[in-house]
């Protein structure tokens, strides 16, 4: 048995899971009429009560069509120095949208109103860009999946309506994050202009991410889409995935932020874990000493059946998700601290 905890990515398919997606009604959705995609597209739009949704491969590819939508070249996103528009697109701003990056430094990569005011540039400034959009992440992934409540997020809304600037969400782990708080998914539609949800992590889907906002702006993110390749026909089998991941899969993430509270507690005192971040979620990220490189015990890891990445040099990253289970949580232990 091998206890694969690189991501909340790597989980397969249930049976329910698999039964409604080989049972969907399909159709062209280049042409508008697969059923399952429409249906999953209306499902997420309603839950968010935003306008309009759009199904695609990836959360790569939400984010990237989101802030293609949004920004015009020359014109900058503020955004944290970890976050994953910045760290994990392949450099997708300065790619796709022609805009640049204005990287804050956050607390365990969140943002304040401070930090983004600290960081818009003077319309007046004819050096400048423009400052245009500002990016949160929630959950953050490299803040060891921290995330934000809604109060936080309504005062650094309140500075982009001071400054007319547009709020996008990578939420690729948002429900992560609201199983948490509690809050309505409604509150975010109203917050931002535009949302990014993935249901390939934690509500175990094999392929798919959701971008929500205005029917205007949807359509242009469509038409960019369909620009780079990601018209996808029969893409119902997927979205079928998605329809039943929202329905059945998002109360059990809580689960997932015990058993990683619990590896967190399996790996305390353990000689060679230095620092363990907050779990706040489903991450877990812990700092090994200076003499030990985290490319090589997460090899040694390997080897003796459990899977993790490295997160930095001498950090390492766990994330549980739905195919971890209670007995691989206790073999984990046994494993672990076994020598
Ligand atoms: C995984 C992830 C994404 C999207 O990744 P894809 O692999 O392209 O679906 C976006 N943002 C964050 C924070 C992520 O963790």
């Amino acid at each position: 048995m091998i206890i694969d905890l690189r991501s909340d990515t790597v989980t397969q398919p249930t049976p329910a899971m698999r039964e409604a997606m080989f049972t969907a009604p399909l159709g062209d959705d280049v042409l508008g009429d697969d059923p399952s995609v429409n249906a999953l597209e209306a499902k997420a739009a309603s839950l968010f009560g935003m306008e309009a949704a759009l199904f695609c491969t990836s959360g790569t590819m939400t984010n990237q069509l989101a802030i293609r939508t949004h920004c015009r070249p020359g014109d900058d996103v503020i955004c944290d120095y970890l976050s994953h528009v910045y760290q994990y697109e392949g450099g997708g701003i300065s790619v796709n949208a022609l805009a640049s990056a204005s990287l804050a430094h956050g607390l365990r990569g969140k943002l304040t109103p401070d930090l983004v005011r600290d960081h818009i540039y003077s319309p007046a400034d004819p050096h400048k860009p423009l400052s245009r959009l500002v990016v949160l992440e929630n959950t953050v992934n490299k803040g060891g999946g921290c995330y934000y409540t809604i109060p936080e997020i309504a005062a650094i809304r309140h500075v982009c309506d001071e400054h007319g600037l547009l709020l996008h969400l990578d939420g690729a782990r948002l429900f992560n994050a609201l199983v948490e708080t509690g809050e309505p998914t409604e509150a975010y539609g109203q917050l931002f202009d535009s949302i990014s949800i993935c249901l390939s992590k934690g509500l175990g889907c094999p392929v798919g991410s959701l971008l929500l906002g205005k029917a205007d702006f949807i359509w242009q993110a469509r038409r960019y889409r369909k620009l780079m390749g990601g018209g996808w026909r029969q893409a119902g089998f997927l979205a079928a995935a998605g329809s039943y991941a929202l329905d059945h899969h998002i109360g059990r993430l809580k689960q997932d932020h015990a058993r990683a509270r619990q590896i967190g507690a399996m790996l305390k005192g353990r000689p060679e874990v230095e620092e363990i971040y907050p779990i706040d979620t489903n991450i877990v990220i812990f700092r090994l000493p200076e003499t030990l490189l985290a490319s090589d015990y997460v090899q040694k890891l390997e080897t003796v059946g459990i899977r993790g990445i490295t997160f930095g040099k001498h950090l390492v990253r766990f994330v549980t998700h739905l195919d971890f289970t209670d007995e691989q949580l206790e073999k984990f232990d046994q494993i672990l601290n076994r020598d």
